[in-house]
């Protein structure tokens, strides 16, 4: 079996198993050190930790367990990392250039239960979450990848909305969280972290109980339950309703501002009369709201589902802001590769189950 990779330790964590063991606390400073400021790729790189805790170390643990299978660079500098987990399964990683910095959107689970209609992630069951280690070695991936590209680029931001509903996996994802935004790590500011979830109503209040100060969005892709649920089968079992009320005790226990992502899909839910009915859903809540528009990038699997005319998304656009609500069209990244999420990985399980390949 291999061994577990430290990127999944917390600094805490690591200082415990360290002191339980022998070792003095300021060792778990300097392997963090090494592996979040120095970024070595393994445990033998840490010259200056003792011979003694390295071998220890090295007895135990890895540094990272993702080999890079494919990379798809875009244009705009937007770039899709395919990585090969040590079980064979594969994940998707994106990095994307924006004017405020570099973010990264990160996978949480290999395949996804939520079925949304229009995913390509979601045709591919969830076969098992990642473990905080395979997320965060994702970001430490992407940062060795600028790191070697000679400049002196930083990831700044993180979203996590890759493949998985990470609310389904949120002992992960929180260790992943208190990893990644460690000051004396990579110290990603909270507020440059933003978790994305289907509407998974129970969890909104646990993570609005454990406020992890860092940003939420909200999946809502319809403004009623009749269209919500032909969308996205979830609201059967959480209909807006609920989601509402979680969102709401979110809002009050945080006063933290929350995005509501609304893929625009032509003719289903583009209209402006769909446009009045989410106003109408988030007025109460307005203040503390912004409804991000996402239009939708076609994928084979779906033809059902088509791109919404720029005339109806500024229609939409238009029609919530004279509604009083605060609303973004989101930027599109890498539309010259496989750009919407999933389809990359999709295309590879596809080739290697032709080949009869899954290794
Ligand atoms: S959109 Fe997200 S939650 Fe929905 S099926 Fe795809 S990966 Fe899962």
């Amino acid at each position: 079996m291999s061994k577990p990779s430290l990127y999944g330790l917390t600094l805490d964590a690591l200082s415990q198993w360290l002191m339980e063991r022998g070792h003095r606390k300021f060792r778990a400073g300097q392997v963090w050190d090494y592996l979040y400021r120095k970024r070595v790729v393994s445990i033998d790189e840490m010259a200056e930790v003792h011979a003694d805790c390295t071998a220890l170390l090295n007895e135990h643990f890895t540094v990272g367990t993702l080999t890079e299978h494919t990379r798809q660079e875009s244009a705009d500098g937007t770039i899709k990392f395919l990585f090969r987990l040590v079980d064979g399964n594969l994940i998707e990683t994106v990095l994307m250039r924006h004017k405020f910095g570099l973010s990264v959107c990160v996978t949480t689970q290999v395949g996804c239960n939520i079925g949304c209609s229009f995913c390509a992630s979601g045709l591919l069951a969830k076969s098992r979450d990642l473990s905080a280690a395979e997320v965060v070695e994702q970001i430490m991936k992407v940062q060795l990848h600028l790191d070697q590209s000679g400049g002196d680029e930083r990831v700044t931001h993180i979203v996590v909305m890759g493949i998985g509903e990470p609310f389904d996996n949120y002992e992960n994802m929180a260790d992943f969280i208190t990893i990644v935004k460690d000051h004396k790590g990579l110290a990603i500011g909270p507020r440059h972290i933003t978790v994305s979830t289907s509407g998974l109503a129970g969890k909104i209040k646990e993570f609005a109980d454990n406020d992890l100060s860092v940003n939420l969005a909200v999946s809502l892709h319809a403004p009623n339950n009749e269209l919500r649920t032909r969308i996205m089968k979830i609201n059967k079992a959480i209909p807006i309703e609920k989601l509402m009320e979680a969102i709401d005790y979110y809002l009050e226990k945080t006063n933290r501002r929350i995005t509501i992502e609304y893929i625009l899909l032509k003719d289903v839910n583009d209209r402006v009369e769909h446009a009045l009915e989410l106003a109408e859903l988030m007025r109460d809540r307005s203040r503390l709201v912004n409804v991000n528009l996402i239009p939708y990038n076609p994928v084979d699997e779906h033809s059902q589902y088509q791109r919404s005319e720029q005339a109806s998304i500024t229609a939409f656009y238009d029609t919530m802001k004279k509604q009083g609500i605060s609303c973004s069209v989101r930027l599109e990244h890498g539309t010259d590769i496989d750009a919407a999420c999933g389809q990359l990985r999709s295309k590879q399980i596809k080739r290697e189950d032709s080949a009869g390949n899954t290794g």
